[in-house]
């Protein structure tokens, strides 16, 4: 039987295919009948261009219905879906071209001429792939292309392509301690066991609308957001982006509403942000980086809701969740999914008592198959018992709900978004006048945390912070751009050689830079 994850999905269509699955910012609506049909087209144009089972398809397009309908049809196809976040800079593309070889490659009208420039560049590395445009308003050569071609994917049931469950349905970068992005493969089979259980853990309702204000390209805001409401065949409403008067403007006709822990603190800042706002609300969810205990009790006073915190990764999904029907607690994660083992171990891989802070292991049919093409390093992150090494500090509470207390990896969560450090420090270190540096993340008010950089001068190099910074904003998305740069003469060492990024973070003049007592910049 086919486990393709669209059969699983329009198995859960209304039987009323009338009805509204998106209704998008402008008020243009998009009928279940309007998804089957534009997931056709497009499926069937990639397989008459010659894209078939198990080619990449990437993707670098901002957020619109389209782009949504867009995977929902590479997944329908047995194509393998790869997102990238708009702001990932030229030398970053190259990298992930090269790397994810893609069969096409769908990109902004305005990056056109660039994406085509670089895939002339890659020839002789790495197959052409055929390259087609998609905008913000679902526009583009794709959409010219696709209108011409009738939604008659007809592979059966559902038309969607016959897919195992171990078949890769998507790839999904995430950065790498190594400085390099990884692909995390996640089969058919990955996605539904997380999205199933999700559905089940949060008791979607026939009834329950989301708002969607979450980028695209994240599992976050296309698969834990997207695929629940899809799995409960209720309506999205979609946001281009997270804009706390858009959300406030829209809560009163939606239930449920994702976000990372940002999207919180900016509601908060809006003076008439309170319960009138969320008169027809059953559910606030946080995750992607940790909710801070002030801002669970803020919302709850302002609102009357206890923010649902979970948490989860690019590798897995979610792991755990605070509960819809019983006590959520500030500062925990809750419990694991139906089907996910947990467990906490120290440095020799024993399980450790409720109490004690270890490392988090995980271990379920929602966790991914491996790394693309980096077998050595999937082979490292997996225990010789099959648990996947999250990297992640945490601990069990005596209610036994989970609580991270850190990262074993030095990862900088800022506004949801995840900067390794080492990526930064060669981007620095190749900067003409750069000794070395280290790269930092420092409390934020509004980011959560901010991306800092410590940098040693070469002798005689007259670098200054606005330099570095010009030349970086060429080089980097800018999420992953240090907020700060501040000049050492040296870096300090541990006896080992290595930067003690924990004495770093905990410096005054770093820590302190973003805190509201002083200003942020001089
Ligand atoms: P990503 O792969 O971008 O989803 O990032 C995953 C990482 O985000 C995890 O390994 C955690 O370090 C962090 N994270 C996600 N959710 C939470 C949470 N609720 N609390 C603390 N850290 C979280």
């Amino acid at each position: 039987m086919s486990e393709n994850l669209y059969n699983l999905l329009r198995e859960r269509f209304p039987p009323d295919l009338a009805r509204t699955f998106l209704e998008a910012e402008t008020g243009a609506a998009y009928s279940f009948h309007d998804l089957d049909q534009q997931t056709s087209r497009y499926a069937s144009f990639f397989t008459r261009a010659g894209v078939s089972k198990g080619d990449r398809v990437l993707v670098q397009v901002e957020k619109s219905p389209q782009a949504l309908m867009l995977c929902l049809a590479c997944i329908r196809a047995g194509l393998i879906y790869v997102p990238l976040n708009p702001a990932y800079r030229r030398n970053e593309l190259r990298y992930l071209l090269a790397d994810a070889e893609p069969a096409a490659v769908i990109c902004r009208p305005a990056a056109l001429a660039d994406m085509q420039a670089l895939t002339r560049e890659l020839e002789g590395e790495i197959p052409s792939p055929r390259v087609a445009t998609l905008d913000e308003r679902g526009e583009g050569t794709l959409t010219d292309l696709c209108d011409d071609t009738p939604p008659i994917f007809d592979k059966t049931p559902y038309g969607a392509t016959p897919c195992a469950g171990s078949d890769v349905a998507v790839l999904l970068y995430t950065s790498g301690t190594t400085g390099r992005p990884k692909g995390a493969i996640l089969t058919h089979r990955n996605l539904a066991a997380n999205i199933v259980a999700l559905h089940d853990t949060w008791r979607w309702r026939p009834t329950d609308v989301l708002l969607h204000a979450l980028p695209l390209y994240h599992y976050h805001g296309l698969f834990i957001a997207c695929l629940t409401a899809l799995m409960g065949g209720t309506k999205i409403i979609f946001l281009p982006k997270f804009d706390a008067a858009a959300v406030m403007a829209r809560l009163a006709q939606a239930t449920v509403f994702m976000g990372v822990p940002t999207y919180y603190t900016r509601l908060l800042e809006h003076p008439q942000f309170g319960r009138d706002a969320c008169r027809t609300m059953r559910l606030f969810i946080s995750g992607s980086a940790p909710l801070r205990a002030q801002t669970f009790r803020e919302f709850e006073e302002r609102t009357g809701f206890p923010i649902l915190e979970r948490y989860g990764m690019t590798e897995a999904g979610v792991i755990t969740s605070n509960p819809v029907d019983g006590p959520r607690l500030a500062g925990t994660v809750g419990t694991p999914l139906p089907g996910v083992s947990v467990r906490v171990v120290d440095e020799a891989g024993n399980v450790l008592p409720t109490g004690e802070v270890g490392e988090v292991e995980i271990k379920g049919e929602n966790v991914f198959a491996g790394y693309w093409r980096k077998p050595d390093e999937t082979a490292e992150s997996f225990t010789a018992d099959g648990f996947f090494k999250t990297g992640d500090l945490g601990r069990w509470e005596p209610n036994g709900y989970l609580a991270i207390v850190g990262r074993s990896k030095d990862l900088v969560i800022t506004g949801g978004l995840n900067v390794y450090p080492k990526e930064i420090e060669l981007a620095i270190d190749q900067i003409e006048g750069v000794a070395e540096s280290a790269v930092i993340g420092v409390p934020h008010p509004d980011f959560g945390e901010a991306v800092v950089a410590v940098v040693a001068r070469k002798p005689g190099a007259n670098l200054t912070e606005e330099s570095l910074l010009a030349q970086l904003q060429e080089a980097l998305a800018n999420y992953k751009v240090p907020k700060r740069v501040f000049f050492v003469d040296e870096l300090p060492r541990n006896a080992m050689g290595k930067v003690p990024k924990n004495l770093l973070r905990s410096q005054l003049e770093y820590a302190a830079a973003f805190s509201p007592a002083r200003p942020a910049r001089p």
